[in-house]
């Protein structure tokens, strides 16, 4: 229990599954928790689980979650002490937690300082450049202005193609060009440089070698206001669309406990370099040789934090509110106890290069099971709207063995039946029977070439199922594109090494 002293009610800046997560912890941490929705969310889960609900404006994220002013009158209005930025929307927006506390509310999350400190890929490269922590090989061409000619084109072609035009704002994916010859560097700069303003509000971009085929680990960091700084273990995000990772697992099946060591030490120093406190994550790219390369620190809860919660049986945003409260650190776990997987269920079509998909989602029904959990931020019913990420739910198994998690995780993912709008289910039910994942032999750029087999027709009584809830009243409903089958995977489960 939080002492009632330090915060008791808290408002959760946030929707989706995160806003879920987030009242969950608070609820078993004696706290009340106050949800924010837009109007395309009033009938959404969060608002529904929440002690009370204060709705801050249209379906835009812009005049919605991302508007500061609304979120501090809506604390005040609903007379909550603490703020919770779950992850995306303004959790890493440093300008909020000045807000947060300047209102005179507890900030959970890290100082305004380490946000900003690691908020521009530049700054934080300097930062870890000088801690001693080693960064990906590369030219620091910004910040320079549009039409600047003093690119050093010497210097990056020094780093040997291909390399990556990145924006120092990015994330998320977005804002990255890979480049195989010089004479493709201006256009991918300008390119580059374009969409990182339409996204980011920022045109400084860099560049740096592009590595081929690295695995991605991060490792879990936690600090308190006391000083102590301590690593969770690691772990391994690989898998990989369009950048963006889809499948995520605690530990990774690449890391001896020799490597383990070496990057959870450099994450601490990465950690202790910006004074950090609260929960957060450092991010490496490491080569197949061990070399291993500072990638950016997320100043933030990150999506994927459930597969360390389950490895290492621990409540991260439990230990976010004590660490808020001004507690010390308790003793944590030296090494996981469990293996832990988690898929990413979004909307979106793996047949249309991952094309996020709206609608409403006419029938969600999760699975359950041994060592089976899910992190949901939907019900049925509910319209899936374009203006927000389409990720769903994320469906996480463990097991005593890597292969016991992800057979357990091939299970629930059949379980999960998603009617109404497009996903991505079957298809990550196929990836997860691959053998390069079977044999935990990934690399984060594996999905651009892995050729998963076809999906079988479903079955006829799946068929029926679906005519009949198609022919009912919710058919009525506005939005509503296509159903997409959990379906059947074509390959049937195969003993230990894929054999
Ligand atoms: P974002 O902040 O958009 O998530 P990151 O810097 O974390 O961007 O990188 C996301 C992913 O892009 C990495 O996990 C990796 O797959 C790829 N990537 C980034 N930098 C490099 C690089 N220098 N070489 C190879 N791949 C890279």
């Amino acid at each position: 229990m939080i002492s009632p002293r330090r915060f008791g009610r808290v408002l959760v800046a946030n929707r989706g599954e995160i806003a879920v997560r987030v009242m969950r912890a608070c609820r078993t941490a004696g706290l009340e928790s106050v949800a924010v929705y837009s109007d395309a969310d009033r009938d959404a889960r969060h608002v529904a689980l929440a002690d009370a609900a204060v709705e801050i404006g249209p379906a835009p994220a812009k005049e919605s979650y991302l508007s500061i002013p609304k979120l501090l009158e809506a604390a005040k209005t609903a007379g909550c002490d603490a703020v919770h930025p779950g992850y995306g929307f303004l959790s890493e927006n440093a300008d909020f937690a000045r807000a947060v506390t300047g209102a005179g509310l507890v900030w959970i999350g890290p100082p305004a300082d380490a946000m900003e400190a690691m908020g521009s890929k530049i700054s934080a490269r300097k930062r870890m450049k000088a801690a001693g922590v080693p960064v990906v090989p590369g030219a620091l061409i910004g910040p320079f202005e549009e039409h600047e000619e003093k690119i050093s084109f010497k210097e990056i072609s020094s780093l040997g193609f291909p390399v990556l035009v990145k924006a120092s704002a990015g994330g998320g994916g977005k804002g990255m060009r890979v480049v195989h010859s010089p004479s493709d560097l201006s256009e991918a700069i300008s390119s580059c440089r374009r969409e990182a303003l339409a996204a980011f509000g920022d045109s400084t971009v860099y560049v740096e070698k592009y590595l081929s085929a690295p695995r991605h680990i991060e490792v879990q960091i936690l600090g308190d206001t006391h000083g102590n700084v301590v690593a969770l273990g690691e772990r391994e995000c690989s898998l990989q669309r369009r950048h963006q990772k889809v499948v995520e697992e605690c530990p990774s099946p690449a890391v001896s406990p020799e490597l383990r060591a070496r990057l959870c030490q450099a994450a601490v120093e990465a950690a202790r370099a910006v004074a950090y406190v609260s929960v957060g994550t450092v991010e490496f790219l490491v080569e197949p040789s061990g070399a291993f390369w500072f990638l950016e620190m997320n100043t933030r809860l990150q999506v994927e934090h459930p597969v360390t919660e389950e490895a290492f049986s621990v409540d991260l945003v439990a230990l976010q509110l004590r660490i808020a409260a001004g507690e010390r650190l308790p003793e944590l776990p030296a090494a996981p106890a469990f293996h832990a997987i988690e898929a990413r269920v979004y909307a979106e079509d793996p047949d249309a290069e991952f094309l996020p998909q709206a609608g409403r989602l006419l029938v969600w029904i999760e699975p359950s099971g041994p060592g089976v959990r899910v992190d949901s931020g939907v019900i049925s019913g509910q319209a899936v709207d374009v203006h927000y990420d389409p990720m769903l739910a994320k469906i996480v198994a463990k097991g005593r063995t890597r292969e016991e998690a992800r057979r357990r995780l091939v299970v629930a993912l059949r379980e999960t039946v998603a009617l109404g709008v497009t996903t991505n289910l079957s298809w990550l039910g196929r990836l997860l029977e691959s053998d390069p994942v079977v044999r935990g032999e990934t690399h984060t750029g594996l999905l651009e070439t892995l050729l998963l087999p076809a999906l079988p027709p479903p079955p006829d009584e799946v068929l029926a199922a679906a005519a009949s809830v198609l022919s009912g009243p919710a058919c009525a409903a506005p939005g509503v594109t296509k159903s997409s089958w959990p379906g059947p995977f074509d390959t049937p489960f195969r003993m230990g090494n894929g054999a």
